[in-house]
């Protein structure tokens, strides 16, 4: 079956802070330290894809799921919104992969939004909350991240720390005809030569600042709105005038039985049969490549806990996800503003005066909460370290038990 991107609209349920003390931060600290250390409980291995057998207890670590929650503090919209301090836009409507596939004027509206939003996604960065989660890689508690986002801040904020991009990622171009990938911001450059007008309105927008500022309300009111696909949204434009380039691998060597052709000046043509170029992002209506359904499920499967950061779960494939870990067995931690698509399932068997091994659910800031956390896990195994090195000291040397 294959999985597609579909977004979910229905109102989501407040949530239930589990355990209960983690409705502080203090206490959510506990909770989080307790669900990621306490020794891995036993997993049903033969759940899930059918490749397991048995029970066992998974690697010990962690595996984390991020959605849009985690990029706001990089000045990257919600798609929700949260507490209301981001309120929901209600306007925006995500390009749906038949549309942009079947249809050059939603193309042109695609690809002139994108160049609009191109600049500022281009240079936001990773935040704390992405550099903690590298961080909990470091010190041995997580072992892959897979992320919801397209931004890219996961891979650069921890390279050492393998992120599976579920939705893809928008720092490519990809041919729906031959596949060849291409560097975005090159392909940004392209969009400049043959939009001239375009390029000095988005010069406008960036010398009023209308595109620098990182809150979302000060950009609203000069008339901007980015969405977490990194598009803008401006009102009155006109987008019939843009012009986008084709593949040039296409247009050097159309694939058989095709047409790929531009105007003089390089613009795609619509008599052309081939050569479009697409974000490498996982279009709304579109699947998720297998390679892509497999890694991320063997990623789960490994792992002995899921901890979700940011993520309402509003897309099937996500919310898959985690279900998948629960019927696993293992427990699930999720950190969000607001509420989580049904999430009352996933807390089912985590007591609300529990430690935090069996499920936490708490609803705060994740660039607060994670760095805290980093440091309560250093902190711990600093304590360990040093209680161990003096239990040595007072046992006096023990030889290891294979000599
Ligand atoms: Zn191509």
């Amino acid at each position: 079956m294959p999985l597609m991107r579909i977004p979910y609209t229905a109102p989501l349920p407040s949530p239930t802070i589990t355990p209960a003390s983690a409705s502080t931060l203090q206490g959510a600290l506990t909770a989080l330290h307790d669900f990621l250390t306490a020794p891995p409980p036993l997993v049903n291995l033969a759940s899930g894809n059918g490749n397991g057998n048995g029970n066992g207890n998974g690697n010990g670590k962690t595996v984390i799921l991020s959605g849009a929650g985690i990029s706001v503090a990089s000045g990257l919209a919600d798609y929700r919104g949260s507490n209301g301090t981001y309120t929901l836009n209600k306007t925006y409507r995500p390009i749906y992969f038949h549309e942009f596939t079947a249809n050059h004027e939603a193309r042109k509206r695609y690809w002139a939004r994108s160049y609009l939003g191109w600049t500022n996604l281009h240079k936001s960065r990773p935040n704390k909350a992405h550099a903690a989660v590298g961080m909990l890689g470091q010190l041995g508690q997580v072992s892959s991240v897979v992320t919801q986002n397209v931004d890219s801040f996961h891979p650069q904020a921890h390279p050492g720390l393998k992120t599976l991009e579920l939705h893809g990622y928008l720092r490519s171009t990809v041919c729906l005809s031959c596949r060849t990938e291409y560097d975005r911001q090159q392909f940004q450059q392209d969009l400049s030569v043959l939009n001239p007008a375009w390029a000095d309105f988005l010069a406008e927008m960036l010398a009023a600042g209308a595109l620098s500022t990182e809150n979302p309300a000060e950009r609203r009111l000069k008339g901007l709105k980015t969405n977490p696909d990194g598009d803008v949204d401006v009102p009155g434009v006109e987008y019939g005038t843009f012009r986008y380039p084709a593949c040039p691998a296409c247009l050097a060597h159309p694939p058989d039985g095709t047409r790929v052709e531009q105007s003089a000046d390089g613009a795609w043509l619509p008599s052309s049969t081939a050569g479009i170029l697409k974000p490498a992002v996982i279009m709304f209506g579109e699947s998720i490549p297998a390679q892509v359904k497999l890694a991320v499920e063997a990623a789960v499967d490994e792992a002995s806990r899921m901890l979700v950061l940011g993520s309402s779960l509003a897309t099937y494939s996500a919310w898959r996800l985690v279900k998948r870990a629960r019927e696993r067995g293992m427990p699930v931690g999720i950190i969000n503003l607001g509420g989580v698509r049904g999430e009352g399932q996933f807390f089912a068997d985590a007591p609300l005066e529990g430690l935090g091994r069996e499920g936490v659910r708490c609803s705060l800031g994740l660039e607060e909460v994670l760095p805290a956390l980093v440091e309560r896990v250093q902190q711990q195994q600093q304590q360990q370290g040093a209680a161990a090195t003096a239990s040595q000291r007072r046992d006096g040397f023990q030889p290891a038990p294979w000599r």
